[in-house]
């Protein structure tokens, strides 16, 4: 599970409860804005042993963005991110997914694992818990599956429990993103 565009002061928290409760970790594409606004969400990742990656500073198309505004949308938030955990942090994920063959190439320099997913419940249109749940149950995972979620969102976590429920009675088990690239 993948968890992107937070961390979020209301959601970010409860969801955390939910995988601390259910031993379950993750992978948090942030932003820096919201990493510099909630700087102590970050660490709690961190100290909940799930991982963070990089999703730009402020949500940026790298489709279009110049070299200098990739670099700047890229590195200030590594630099931010770095800073608040301690450790490398070269998992990226651009907003949207989209990327440019030079945006891609500069990333690949600087030793960015670019991640996109293979499922997504498109969690931010939905209107409703109940429609949440709907998804996670007919879920059919496979493995490897990456599954595109946010942490912005107020459906997220009844999603997330109807995912963990419906995938441990399939003898699945989820992990970070480094993880399964090991
Ligand atoms: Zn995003």
């Amino acid at each position: 599970m993948t968890f992107d565009d937070g961390p979020h002061p209301e959601h970010t928290p409860r969801l955390l409860d939910l995988l601390a409760e259910r031993g379950v970790r993750a992978t948090f594409f942030v932003l820096g804005t919201m990493a510099r606004s909630h700087p102590d969400l970050v660490r709690r990742l961190v100290a909940n042993g799930h991982e963070i990656g990089n999703h730009t500073y402020t949500h940026v198309s790298l489709e279009k963005a110049s070299p200098q505004q990739l670099r700047a949308e890229v590195g200030t938030t590594r630099a931010l991110l770095e800073d608040l955990t301690g450790s490398a942090c070269t998992l990226f994920r651009p907003p949207w997914g989209k990327v440019s063959a030079r945006a891609l190439a500069q990333l690949w320099s600087d030793e960015h694992t670019v991640v996109l997913w293979s499922a997504d419940p498109r969690d931010y249109a939905m209107k409703s818990p109940e429609a949440a749940v709907a998804w996670g149950a007919q879920y059919r995972p496979r493995t490897g599956d990456i599954i595109l979620l946010h942490d912005t969102s107020n459906v997220t976590v009844a999603l997330v429990r109807e995912l963990i429920e419906h995938t441990s009675r399939q003898g699945i088990e989820f992990s970070r993103i480094s993880q399964y690239i090991a």
